[in-house]
């Protein structure tokens, strides 16, 4: 852990400043209103397996249908919804329609763990894993049919209630997954209290891996990492066949990325699984 600090800082001192983002954020209101008319919809992002490229889950990546800005992302209006107390309501509507469309996909023979991003806003409220079994159960769905992603960045922030609630949610039989790996500073022992199940590794340290020896080295710091802790690992951000290849032989359990699949509405999840087995048949 000590070699993988060293690295990350090393990481930093060398990267450059992200670009400014110019785009809209909306306001409290707009989102609001957004979440009680009912124009988010989730869209949805295959993680599949490396070794046989097996449909494993899908994370639900919520977006805004906004009337007249069209598609907007969640990173115009999730801090909003974070910093005025609308990340319930949000994290209610994300979750609803994720277990509601879990169940049309088993109709359509396709049964994929579903993953809901979760703030740790939402952590503070005790009955949120309460609230989250008994959503799943009104689905007819299982605790182990979901997986609940949480920030590392955010996760190490100083959190009242986070650790007990997510202990609640694991000892319900949920799985947690710890996403964006690498961004944030945990150290092994704050991993061994939290019973993590899957390691999302970043996309910084993914894309451009095996041309990149610092990325190549933090990538797989953080895979054996998840290794030695009994996690499954996935890997974000895998853009080209480069990566796919690069992660296949460094053991990677899952990948995730633009190169399997951008998100998509939940709709076209059959159809873009019959177009992957084609194309996966010719990466091995
Ligand atoms: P995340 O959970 O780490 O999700 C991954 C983000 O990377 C998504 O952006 C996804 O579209 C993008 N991505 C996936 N594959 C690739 C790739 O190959 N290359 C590149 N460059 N990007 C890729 P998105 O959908 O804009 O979501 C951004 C963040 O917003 C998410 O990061 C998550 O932290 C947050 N978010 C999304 N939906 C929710 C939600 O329902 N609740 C909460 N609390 N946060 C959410
Ligand atoms: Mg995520
Ligand atoms: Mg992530
Ligand atoms: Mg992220």
């Amino acid at each position: 852990l000590q070699a993988l600090e060293e690295l990350l800082e090393r990481w930093k001192s060398r990267a450059l400043p992200r670009p400014v983002q110019r785009k809209k954020t909306y306001g409290t209101q707009e989102v609001r209103r957004a979440i009680e008319l009912g124009e988010l919809l989730n869209y949805y992002q295959p993680k599949v397996e490396l070794a046989t490229g097996a449909l494993r889950g899908v994370e639900a990546l919520v977006r805004w249908l906004h009337p007249e800005d069209g598609l907007v992302f969640p990173e115009q209006f999730i801090g909003v919804a974070e910093e005025h107390g609308l990340i319930d309501a949000l994290t209610r509507v994300v979750l609803s329609q994720a277990l509601s469309q879990a169940q049309r996909w088993r109709a359509e023979g396709l049964t994929p763990r579903i993953a809901v991003n979760v703030s740790m806003e939402n952590l503070r409220r005790l009955d949120f894993a309460d609230f989250v079994a008994s959503e799943v159960e009104r689905h007819g769905l299982m605790p182990s049919d979901l997986i609940l992603e949480v920030t590392e960045s955010r996760l190490m922030q100083d959190a009242p209630n986070a650790l007990d609630v997510l202990t609640r949610l694991r000892l319900k039989r949920f799985s947690l997954s710890i996403d964006d790996f690498g961004t944030g500073h945990s150290s092994l022992v704050q991993l061994r209290n939290i019973p993590f199940d899957e390691l999302k590794i970043d996309q910084g340290f993914v894309h451009g891996a095996g041309q990149d020896n610092t990325r190549g080295a933090i990538f797989e710091a953080s895979l054996n990492i998840a290794r030695q802790l009994g996690m499954t690992s996935v890997a974000e951000g895998v853009e080209d066949a480069a990566d796919w290849a690069y992660l296949l032989a460094a053991g990677c359990d899952l990948a995730q990325g633009y190169f399997i699949a951008r998100p998509m509405p939940g709709h076209a999840l059959p159809a873009w699984q019959a177009d992957w087995q084609g194309r996966h048949v010719t990466l091995v």
